[in-house]
């Protein structure tokens, strides 16, 4: 399987080199050449795989250069850090089926994307003799997902900055608290996007980023889409037996739309199988705008209490973009390049057409989300704010006969406040989590200054 970009600026590369390149050279994001369909008959002997082989059986598909044994041995230890058996299971909430995707050690979806990129960037770096000084800015979650990918791993640093004071205690402590030697936390005094920028423009400095070997985790890398398309055939061929239905609708909180869009490829795989997509979306609804009404322009980002979901510009969006021009790399580069300049998109009749038919989409304000969450509650089952998104815009779509999966993107410790002024109390922190309020943190204050956070880096890095 080879790889291209969605700008057509660069040659087809390998699996292990789209990994390593994260953002095409040319601006775009990297694509398979091709998504080839599954066959009934391997469908079918898919039906009944654990997790890890169907992993396996579906990742195998989009690599060519990693041996099949190393591939198996990378994915079998990224999910033996789940703490559930089924990795992702299913979970009936009357007529939603909430997938679960928060088992993993960050109590969110993340890391089932960032268990696997962090042992297959190790696994590269050992065969290349190379090594990688990670370096992101976090508004909380991320983060977190991305320390818990590469801790401890060798040939790889990590640089965190989180804005100081303005993440949740427990999204503190979930960065602060490992102290791999390997882990920089860097508690900037400034907010996130003082980190956004900073990062920015430390990348930007190219012989500095090539001395200092920099690597990104962002939700970009092809590898973290890849391995969220699992969950989605995972759920749908278990309820297909389950249920004895033919297809399984999905519903997905997205902000970024990198997970709806792991869901598109499932999709592309088993068209007979994965119905539905419906897109969540905050009261940021730059994608809801897109679906519904055919204009992608930004606006100014809301707070919210899905503060994952708070982004107005969708770093996924031009993978889809690409196949929405029907796999034309130079409309998809002039398309882009118009929106750099003008913030803004709009589509003719047929592809506004072709996107109504693709997603079906639905954005839920702070007080449908709290009152989701509250009637949730009241079944016995609590939704964190990000999956209450999704479970409400499901809602509208579910049709008789077709079960309609709602993914839980994290857990409702995490987000315990939005929790609170939902159903009157905080929800109860899971055992690892609760542990994390006595043990020791470590991390680095610093200014809000380029200069600053690049000496650091550079005092620190492999
Ligand atoms: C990152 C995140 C999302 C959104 O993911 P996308 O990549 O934007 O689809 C949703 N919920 C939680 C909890 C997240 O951390």
């Amino acid at each position: 399987m080879k790889y291209i970009s969605t700008r057509g600026g660069i040659a087809p590369i390998s699996f292990s080199e789209a990994v390593m390149m994260g953002l095409a050279t040319d601006g775009g994001l990297l694509l398979p050449e091709e998504i080839i369909p599954v066959d009934h008959e391997t469908l079918a002997s898919w039906q009944d795989l654990s997790y890890r082989q169907l992993a396996f059986e579906v990742i195998s598909r989009f690599v060519g250069d990693i041996p099949p044994a190393d591939l198996k041995d990378l994915i079998d230890r990224s999910y033996d850090s789940f703490s559930h058996p089924d990795i992702t299971p299913l979970v009936k909430v009357d007529d939603i089926h909430v997938l679960e995707l928060f088992h993993g050690p960050t109590f969110a979806f993340k890391d089932v994307a960032l268990q696997f990129l962090g042992n297959v960037f190790e696994y590269l770096l050992k065969k290349s003799g190379g090594k990688m000084n990670i370096l992101g800015a976090t508004s909380g979650d991320t983060g977190s997902a991305a320390i818990y990918g590469v801790r401890g791993k060798d040939n790889i640093n990590i640089f965190i900055l989180h804005p100081l004071g303005r993440v949740s205690r427990i999204q503190e402590l979930q960065m602060t608290t490992v102290t791999d030697a390997n882990v920089f936390n860097i508690a900037l005094r400034g907010t996130f996007d003082d980190g956004q920028a900073i990062v920015k423009s430390i990348f930007n400095d190219i012989p500095f980023k090539e001395k200092y070997c920099l690597g990104a985790v962002n939700s970009i890398n092809w590898a973290r889409i890849l391995a969220q398309v699992v969950y989605y055939l995972y759920a749908a061929l278990r309820l297909r037996s389950g249920e004895g239905c033919e297809k399984v609708d999905f519903a997905v909180p997205t902000g970024n739309f990198g997970d709806i869009f792991a869901g598109y490829v499932a999709r592309q795989m088993a068209p007979g199988l994965i119905g539905k997509l419906v897109l969540a979306t905050n009261e940021n609804d730059l994608l809801t705008r897109f679906v519904n009404s055919g204009e992608y322009s930004l606006g100014q980002v809301t707070q919210t209490s899905s503060p994952s979901m708070d982004i107005q510009v969708s770093s996924n969006f031009e993978r889809y973009l690409y196949y929405l021009n029907d796999r034309n790399p130079e409309r998809t580069r002039e398309a882009m390049e118009q929106f750099g300049s003008t913030g803004c998109l709009e589509f003719d009749q047929a592809s506004r057409h072709r996107v109504r038919s693709e997603f079906c989409s639905r954005t839920v304000n702070e007080e449908e989300t709290s009152a989701t969450i509250a009637s949730f509650n009241q079944r016995g089952y609590l939704l964190d704010p990000h999956t209450a998104v999704g479970v409400k815009a499901a809602q509208d779509f579910i049709e008789d006969g077709v079960p309609m999966v709602c993914l839980a993107t994290a857990h409702p410790a995490k987000f315990g406040g939005a929790v609170a002024l939902a159903i009157g109390r905080e929800p109860d922190l899971p055992p690892t989590l609760a542990a994390m309020l006595d043990q020791d943190s470590r991390s680095e204050a610093l200014d809000a200054d380029v200069e600053v956070i690049k000496g650091y880096v550079a005092g620190h890095a492999l």
